[in-house]
């Protein structure tokens, strides 16, 4: 535990979504909690009981609280299994047994607990029925939220209810699924100590324009609750207990960043062309719904990518292919989108949802994930691809494929679309036969065959964070490799280019939707590679928008040459940042100490 007191300390970590944050730090345990397991002498005994009945009490407290403030109607839906908690939290034989084991084995409420919820898990664990197999899950849930009453008194509170004021999260680690919950009204920013920038709990602070620095190193053990912290995204800084010139410094610095986001909102509503007349399509990447306001205010062309993992990461239970073709028809009936893309299920790496079983792996980057496991668990592919067909008949839906590595997948995948399309013409369901099917270049593989590829999918969209994680070998989510994590590296830029030309050999369009795309140094290398649509961020767009109309093709061409007959990304980038430098003397900085 630390006690000692910092004053103005600042430290570096990856700024993954811009803007400043100043506020009191909450933090937040996150990860698993250890039971401490003791003996207890007789006269503690009915003090360890009188703490489980607290623990049940808190709990269902807990449950109901979260039951009253769920606002949306869809969610709502699914309460019941609210309820089935609270039932088991109220079951006498459950309680009982705990409580026997706390008098009989003379040991503290959170071994007691243990026990009895390991003998039940291991009944749960032999039944045939995998139904009942999967309560076992429940069993679960219940079990870490007494834990983390008994351990800690309350629960870690995400969604920051018991804050006065608008705070900052500190916590190890978010997953992906923790971030969409952070509650915008209470929480101003976050940071952690471990992360990288494409991770995918990064790409939803983006989302929700959160400012978030992440791999901050060991945060959580400097600072307490209600220290004062800025979080400082554009440039990847906290600071904690800043002096008061240092808060007025980076006031500033948020003025000057909100001066700037109302001229990018002008920018927005001009065309994506270059100065010589090459138009290039700039897309949004979207995870949640409530983005689609966002991404007509900031001039999408479309949609290059919508992310739906979220919609798996955001419920309790499975959504149906109903609840698919209500949420993309939705997005469908956008009236300024020219095209929305939907990727089909990329669940794993780094993203899990209590809903979908996958093995424990060691590697799950490279494990069961995605277009993997959707061949593997037919129906959940199909329920999704049945919701998009559905939906295709309302506007101009296209399906992607993720973590494409061979020609197999593309062919089965197309085979399920078939069979869906099949399923609907019997039940004379509407729908578009001609939706154009994409695959994701993300696996090296893919890219080494993309001109095989190219014959059966009607697009490619390069995904970057993937790409660059596989052919550098570079865990995403580590942030001890991720200065590792080189867009500009020969090995990546070849990639790209060899996609590219066979896409238009082929005569597909290729998009890339990495985050690379929203990075507007590297828009005159996009440019160069003669990429049809860059999809990124909405909240990129406009910057994205300015830079590529202050720039000529040809000689984005020439430079791409340029960088390309580098040797190392390093030489790459100071060749890249002088000369956006030297056309855009006010947005970029030359770095590297020039
Ligand atoms: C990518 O890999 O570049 C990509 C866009 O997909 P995701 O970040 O969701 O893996
Ligand atoms: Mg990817």
């Amino acid at each position: 535990m630390n006690e000692e007191v910092y004053v103005n300390k600042a430290l570096k970590g990856i700024g993954v979504s811009s803007g400043i944050a100043i506020g009191k730090v909450h933090l937040l345990e996150r990860g698993k909690i250890s039971v401490d397991k003791y003996s207890i002498k007789e006269d503690h005994v009915e003090r360890e009981a009188q703490s489980f009945r607290n623990a049940l009490k808190g709990a269902i407290e807990q449950l109901s609280t979260i039951r009253q403030t769920i606002a949306d109607d869809e969610i709502r839906k699914h309460t019941f299994i609210i309820d089935a908690h609270m039932l088991i939290l109220q079951d006498y034989l459950f309680i009982n047994d705990v409580l026997d084991s706390i008098r009989q084995r003379k040991i503290n409420a959170g071994w007691a607990l243990d026990i009895v919820v390991s003998k039940y898990l291991a009944s749960f664990e032999k039944m045939e029925d995998p139904y009942l197999r999967e309560r076992g899950q429940d069993i679960k849930y219940i079990y870490e939220r007494l834990v983390r009453i008994l351990v800690k008194g309350k629960e870690s509170d995400i969604h920051g209810k018991g804050l006065k004021g608008r705070s900052i999260i500190v916590a190890h680690d978010l997953s992906p699924a923790d971030t969409i919950q952070l509650n915008l009204s209470k929480i101003s920013g976050f940071a952690t100590d471990v992360g990288g920038k494409t991770s995918h709990t990064s790409i939803v602070a983006r989302a929700l324009e959160m400012p978030a620095v992440v791999g901050v190193g060991n945060l959580t053990s400097l600072v307490k609750n209600n220290d004062t912290v800025i979080i400082d995204g554009e440039d990847g800084i906290v600071i904690i207990n800043p002096t008061p010139q240092t808060q007025k410094e980076y006031l500033a610095k948020h003025e000057h960043l909100k001066g700037q986001r109302r001229d990018f909102l002008r920018i927005a509503k001009l065309k994506p062309e270059t100065r010589d007349g090459f138009r290039v399509k700039v897309g949004a990447n979207i995870e949640l719904l409530a983005e689609m306001d966002i991404v007509e205010r900031y001039g999408a062309t479309g949609i290059g990518l919508y992310r739906t993992e979220y919609i798996y990461l955001s419920r309790k239970t499975l959504p149906t292919e109903m609840d698919h073709y209500h949420i993309y028809k939705k997005l469908a009936e956008s009236k300024v989108l020219e095209y929305i893309t939907i990727r089909t299920l990329d669940i794993g790496g780094d993203k899990f949802a209590s809903t979908i079983e996958v093995p424990k792996e060691i590697n799950p980057a490279m494990g069961l994930r995605a277009i993997r496991l959707c061949i593997k668990e037919i129906p959940l592919f199909k329920s999704q691809l049945m919701g998009i067909l559905r939906a295709s008949a309302y506007g101009p839906l296209r399906i992607l494929i993720p973590m494409i590595s061979g020609l197999d997948e593309v062919r089965t995948a197309k085979s399920v679309i078939r069979e869906c399309m099949d399923e609907l013409r019997n039940k004379r369901v509407n729908f578009n036969k001609d939706i154009k099917i994409g695959i994701m270049i993300e696996v090296p593989s893919a890219c080494m065959i993309s001109e095989v590829l190219a014959e059966e999918a009607d697009f490619f969209s390069i995904g970057t964070n993937d790409l660059i994680q596989y052919t550098l070998a570079i865990d995403r989510v580590n942030e001890y490799v991720s200065y590792l994590y080189e867009p500009l590296h020969p090995a990546v830029l070849r990639m790209i280019q060899r996609t590219v030309e066979a896409a238009h050999k082929a005569e597909i369009e290729v998009a890339l939707c990495g985050e690379m795309a929203g990075e507007p140094l590297y828009v005159p290398i996009l440019l160069g590679l003669e990429l049809d649509e860059l999809s990124m961020n909405p909240y990129a767009i406009p910057r994205a928008k300015k830079v590529i109309r202050g720039l000529d093709q040809d000689y984005c061409k020439d430079l791409l040459q340029e960088v390309m007959s580098k040797e190392s990304a390093k030489e790459g980038e100071i060749l890249l940042r002088r000369e956006m430098s030297r056309i855009f003397p006010h947005d970029f900085i030359k770095g590297y100490g020039e």
